[in-house]
């Protein structure tokens, strides 16, 4: 474990292989969420700093996209191994600076070396495509280049598995990357920096700058930064997007959601249960991915809710960053749990029941803890029916048939993820094709694809056209060019024009 009286971290950002001190005034603190406690600070670099570190990777850029794309996916299968031999390390990190369990901080390092394993295929990934005689002796063929200096600015909720899902594959394109991590949990990022140098990776071709909204606009606005890829909520999301296009950027923006998870009335109960309580109070709730609302249909509801209530109220909560075995962590700051508790009052003054109230759970720790918590009959017209709470709060809204379970997914201004439980291959038909969702669960609770396919939010949870984790990444971070050749066999070869078929023959 990382030692708890770690308290004066400054963090450092990566410069050109170097690892410096920001030179200015402003940062903010870092806080460990299991105690509450101070541990560090986080220089918000300026907008000059940024700039020079974007000229930094633009500066290594033609080098590295000139490295055989056999050597860069080298690079990634050595820094596979030392994710793998690190992993332990950095899942404590993780746990210290966000509040995950250690299981959990585990599984997202191990998602994100997924992410890694993908990009080693860029050699297969980055092929173009040819055909032979498309007209008369002429051959056409696409290749991928890479597009050019990408930034990634990611959120608080994932601090290593986020960050990868952006850089390994922009750097086997041949790419060079400015990362942003969220100012709140810097520190997985600067160790998967510098295991990212032990590997091999040249100076300059990965580099991280710390902040806040000056960092970020700096990187929505450099002209030598062609590409965005952002992953937060859904206000910045669109502000990311808006600004970085309108400055000419390529962008992919995933932002907040609001997950639904049918029940239906034959559905495994028990195993449905299960993955519903997995799905909302995992991670804390903290996940764009967690279920949000339970839509019990028909007379399953209170069987359902009885349920709930049992796992539930069973969780431990707890400090996690002092090996205690606990079901549930903490939130990542005192204004996020405020703000979660605001929601429990707000439902409660709306009618709604709280089946399970987090806020008289017994939490070990003196962190920012709440307990997991399940309000019975909120209605579709409700705050808590409506808007991403990000914590360990589930609604259950009451639906009379499958088609109303559906009508409430329309409603829903975000897309990102739905589940249904069901033993019939009709009603989960009905609803993988007609919810209005980009990524579907059937006796799923959280369907997050993995690193070979595409996170396919949709509405407002998905701002671009290029999602990030499959091949569609690899679409994002390069642009193609088509070349048409003709050769010819002998000067007396005819000047007709083969594809305009215009000329002489
Ligand atoms: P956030 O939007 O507050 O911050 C994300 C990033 O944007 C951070 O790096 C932050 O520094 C930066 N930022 C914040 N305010 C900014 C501003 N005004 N201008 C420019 N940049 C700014 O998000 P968060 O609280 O860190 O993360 C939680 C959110 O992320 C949730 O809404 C969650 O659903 C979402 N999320 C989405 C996905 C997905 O794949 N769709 C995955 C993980 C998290």
């Amino acid at each position: 474990m990382i030692s708890n009286s770690q308290t004066d971290v400054r963090v450092k950002m990566l410069h050109g292989g170097q690892w410096k001190d920001s030179t200015s005034g402003r940062s903010g603190k870092l806080f460990n969420p299991s105690t509450g406690k101070k541990i560090g600070t986080v220089p918000y670099c300026t907008a000059d700093e940024v700039g020079s570190v974007v000229e930094t990777a633009a500066a290594a850029l033609p080098a590295w996209s000139e490295t055989p794309a056999v050597e860069r996916a080298q690079v990634l299968f050595r820094y596979r191994e030392l994710l793998v031999k690190h992993t332990e390390e950095l899942a404590e990190i993780v746990t210290r600076e966000h509040g995950k369990t250690m299981p959990e901080a585990r599984a997202s390092v191990q998602r994100g070396v997924e992410m890694v394993e993908f990009a080693c295929g860029g050699p297969s990934l980055l092929m173009g495509q040819c055909i032979q005689n498309i007209a008369r002796n002429v051959d056409c063929e696409t290749i991928r280049h890479p597009v050019g200096v990408c930034a990634g600015i990611t959120p608080f909720n994932f601090p290593a598995m986020v960050p990868l899902w952006m850089y390994p594959v922009a750097l086997a394109c041949g790419n060079t990357f400015v990362l942003k991590p969220s100012e709140k949990v810097p520190q997985s990022a600067v160790r998967l920096g510098e295991l990212l140098t032990e590997a091999g990776c040249p100076d300059g071709v990965f580099n991280i700058v710390h902040g806040d909204k000056e960092a970020v606009d700096a990187l929505l606005t450099h002209p030598l930064v062609q590409a965005i890829s952002f992953v937060g909520s859904t206000k910045i999301a669109q502000y990311v997007y808006e600004t970085g296009t309108r400055n000419g950027k390529r962008v992919q923006a995933a932002g907040g959601a609001k997950n639904h998870l049918i029940i239906m009335p034959d559905a495994d109960l028990d195993q449905a249960t299960a993955a519903l309580v997995a799905s909302a109070f995992g991670c804390a709730g903290e996940r764009c991915m967690a279920g949000s609302v339970a839509l019990p249909v028909g007379d399953v509801a209170d069987a359902l809710v009885e349920r709930l209530q049992a796992k539930a109220g069973a969780m431990r909560v707890g400090a996690t960053d002092s090996g205690a075995d606990v079901d549930m962590g903490p939130l990542i700051t005192r204004e996020h749990l405020d703000r979660v508790v605001g929601y429990l009052d707000v439902a409660e003054s709306e009618g709604a029941t709280l089946a399970v109230d987090g806020r008289k759970a017994k939490c070990t720790g003196d962190g920012f803890l709440v307990g997991p918590s399940v309000v019975d009959r909120v209605a579709p017209n409700m705050r808590l029916a409506k808007e991403e709470v990000f914590g360990p709060v589930l609604s259950v809204v009451r639906a009379g048939d499958i088609d109303e379970a559906l009508e409430i997914g329309k409603g829903c201004e975000y897309g990102n993820g739905a589940s249904i439980f069901t033993r019939s291959g009709w009603a989960a038909r009905q609803f993988k094709h007609h919810f209005n969702a980009g990524m579907i669960g059937i006796n799923v609770g959280v369907p997050a694809p993995m690193a070979w396919f595409p996170f396919t939010g949709w509405n407002r949870s998905f701002f671009g056209d290029l999602h990030i984790q499959g091949a569609e990444s690899f679409q994002f971070y390069t642009r193609q060019k088509m070349t048409m050749t003709r050769w010819f066999a002998s000067a007396a070869e005819s000047h007709h024009d083969p594809v305009w078929k215009t000329g002489s023959k």
